[in-house]
């Protein structure tokens, strides 16, 4: 039988970094096995429901490229080829779930009370045969044995979550539940209505849960707890993939930096740990430099374009080797893509700001004539390339009998507005004679 899978998320506004594990572990077992990974949003939450709730979703989905398989073809999609499939929604179901209930209600096995719709739960206890926890059996609580039967349908008509999630894995043929530890309480319920529908249950693989590095449960607040975040501060996906690939199972090398076709070749439910799995942002900090480290350029170009987009620096206004340049010198410099704007930015920006501190140590008065100087040398310095930039700089420093650093600090800060960065004689080259001058230009003014 042909794996099928799922990842069922509720649109809360929030991908939680769990949750994310959730859906690439699911991901992994369909590519693995060659099966099928559909995405279902369990949105029958109609209150909580919002179209940018859903994006959340299906952007963090999209930015870890975990592509799904199916679903009802959305858009002016022109053929059922990859990327046109839009999820199931459960808000687009409500028949199914209608008639599900009309048949349990017609076998006796569902019946009405006070206007809601209550399962007859089974009495015996259940057998949970988790593929991961191992066999657990589910005794009914004090509480239960009293009443164990359990709304299906709330009195406004609504259906609740065990119904729809059962009906949906149902009818989608879902073969491996893989979800979150959370949900093992619940999954007596859902057997007992696979059950009574006649059918078997599918196999459940319930995954521990992520923890913070201090062992507590980790909560939507928690740094790092939402998947948006790693988005915005500019991590590599492949980075984050491959570290939440690590966040629960672990290859039996113990190897850390893998490719993501290494990791479905490998994958396997038996071999997820059965310990819950505490999250380390320095571990995913350290991993994702050493993916911008080693990362092909051409990519390398396309995240540091859209990280420094997102600060609002326009790299479109200058020539592509102008920006490829630039960014070479800023290439295993830094471990996230958030540190490029205050690394590089001043390449993409028409007037640089001073950091105060620095402009009050070097913008100093004997400091100008010595700027003038370089000035005056760097106008007529012919080609504008860094060995001979790094020569005219040590040559008007021995002229002016001082050290290349005195040069050094004031021109770097009148370029790139700080005193940290790319190395000085590169960045000049780039930057190129006529925004150097104008720049040095500038500081000699402000220098007064
Ligand atoms: N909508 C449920 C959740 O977000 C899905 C549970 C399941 O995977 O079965 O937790």
């Amino acid at each position: 039988m042909k794996t099928r899978v799922r990842f069922a998320p509720s649109p809360t506004g929030f991908l939680h970094i769990g949750g994310a594990r959730t859906a690439l572990f699911n991901w992994l077992y369909a590519r693995h096995t060659g099966g099928t990974f559909v995405l279902r949003i369990e949105d029958t939450d109609v209150a909580r429901n919002s179209q940018e709730a859903v994006n959340v979703i299906l952007n963090g989905l999209r930015w870890l490229g975990l592509d799904w398989d199916e679903g009802p073809i959305s858009g002016d999609a022109t053929g059922p080829s990859k990327g046109d499939y839009g999820p199931y929604f459960q808000s687009q179901r409500k028949e199914n779930y209608q008639r599900r209930v009309e048949a349990l209600l017609s076998h006796g096995l569902a019946y009405e009370d006070q206007g809601a719709i209550k399962f007859k739960m089974s009495r015996e206890p259940i057998v949970i045969p988790d593929l991961v926890v191992g066999e657990v059996r589910r005794e009914l609580t004090d509480r239960e044995q009293a009443d164990p039967d359990f709304v299906i349908v709330r009195s406004d008509g609504q259906p609740v979550f065990h119904l729809v999630n059962v009906v949906d894995d149902l009818e989608m043929n879902i073969t491996h539940v893989i979800r979150g530890e959370d949900h093992l309480s619940n999954t007596a319920k859902h057997i007992a209505l696979f059950r009574a529908f006649g059918v078997e249950p599918p196999r459940y693989a319930h995954i521990p849960l992520i923890l913070n590095s201090d062992g507590t449960k980790m909560s939507k607040r928690d740094k790092g707890a939402s998947l948006t975040s790693y988005m915005e501060e500019g991590y590599a996906p492949e980075a984050v993939l491959n570290y939440l690939c690590l966040l629960g199972w672990s290859p039996k090398n113990n190897r850390e930096k893998l490719s993501l076709s290494e990791v479905v070749e490998m994958f396997d439910l038996p071999q997820i740990l059965r310990h819950n799995a505490r999250f380390d942002l320095t571990k995913l900090t350290w991993l994702n430099g050493e993916y911008l480290r080693e990362m092909d350029t051409e990519r390398f170009y396309e995240l540091a374009v859209q990280a420094l987009g997102r600060a609002g620096l326009d790299t479109t206004r200058y020539p592509v080797e102008y920006v490829k340049a630039a960014l070479d010198t800023c290439k295993g410099k830094f471990k996230l893509f958030s540190e490029l704007p205050a690394y590089g930015g001043f390449y993409f920006k028409d007037e640089v700001q001073y950091d105060p501190e620095a402009a009050k140590r070097d913008f100093t008065p004997e400091n100008r004539p010595r700027l003038a100087r370089l000035r005056d040398a760097l106008s007529r310095l012919e080609p504008f390339e860094p060995d001979p930039i790094g020569h005219t700089l040590k040559a008007v420093a021995q002229e002016l009998g001082v050290k290349p650093a005195v040069l050094v600090h004031p021109t770097r800060l009148a370029c790139c507005g700080n005193t940290a960065g790319p190395s000085l004689y590169h960045l000049l080259a780039v930057l190129g004679k006529t925004r150097v001058l104008q720049r040095l230009d500038k500081a000699l003014a402000v220098i007064g």
